[in-house]
């Protein structure tokens, strides 16, 4: 089914000249591939990609394009980052235990989730361990602990909902940051969506490996002096 889309679409294109610029570091033939679906979601997303100057994630085998960010989606996103960067790089971030945090934390990238079924981009994603990437692969299996997604505008029942059964229980830690006019809020799940927290504005989540994250959805308009996001160098 996912197959036929993509295909009415490149018959707009000359197919020989398609042929011969497949773009050179497309990711689609990776040995690492033990998943066949895998192998044509990443074709398709490549696809949109290249030729359709199209961002898309894969829901159900389905390419459902990605939502448009806004000034705050992305600037909320960067500052939550910020501060995780900082504090792992000064080793003031531990987990449980007293070990220094060493996530890789990194933002966009295709992630497939249940076998395959699902590829994803979170806003932001957390893996235990900083790894090199084998090849040139435009998706990875390797499951994040922790994913933290800003509302978009128009679309935040893709973060609120549709999300919940793609990336719970696989994500320990499924962060939403609703910065929407008038519903600016935290709702954090760990491991179940009917195991979640809310919270209004900003918070400190206690993740479960054990690491701070703190979060919070009033972008410039943050009055909080104490608020760790943006006013985290004056701690
Ligand atoms: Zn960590
Ligand atoms: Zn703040």
């Amino acid at each position: 089914m996912f197959i036929r889309r993509p295909l009415s679409l490149l018959s707009r294109f000359n197919k020989i000249k398609l042929i011969q610029s497949i773009p050179a570091l497309s990711s689609t033939t990776s040995i690492y591939d033990q998943n066949p679906s895998l192998i044509a979601y990443k074709k398709i997303i490549d696809i949109y990609d290249f030729y359709l100057n199209t961002k898309i994630e894969i829901e159900n085998g389905l390419p459902v394009p990605s939502t448009a960010t806004s000034l705050i989606h992305g600037r909320t996103i960067m500052d939550i980052g910020t501060v995780v960067k900082f504090e792992i790089k000064s080793g003031l971030r531990k987990r449980s235990g007293g070990k220094l945090c060493q996530c890789d934390v990194v933002t966009d990238v295709n992630i497939a989730f249940t076998e395959g079924k699902h590829v994803k981009r979170p806003d932001v994603a957390f893996f235990f361990t900083r790894e090199k990437n084998l090849d040139v692969d435009s998706v990875t299996t390797r499951i994040p602990h922790c994913v933290i997604n800003v509302t978009s505008p128009g679309n935040a029942s893709k973060d609120l909902i549709t999300n919940l059964d793609i990336y719970l229980p696989g994500v320990n830690d499924y962060i939403v940051v609703d910065v929407r006019e008038g519903a600016q809020k935290i709702i954090h799940y760990t491991q179940h969506k009917d195991r979640k927290h809310m919270y209004d504005k900003r918070s400190t989540l206690q993740l479960t490996c054990g690491c701070n994250l703190a979060v919070c959805a009033a972008d410039i308009e943050c009055d909080d002096k104490s608020c760790l996001v943006h006013h985290f160098i004056q701690r």
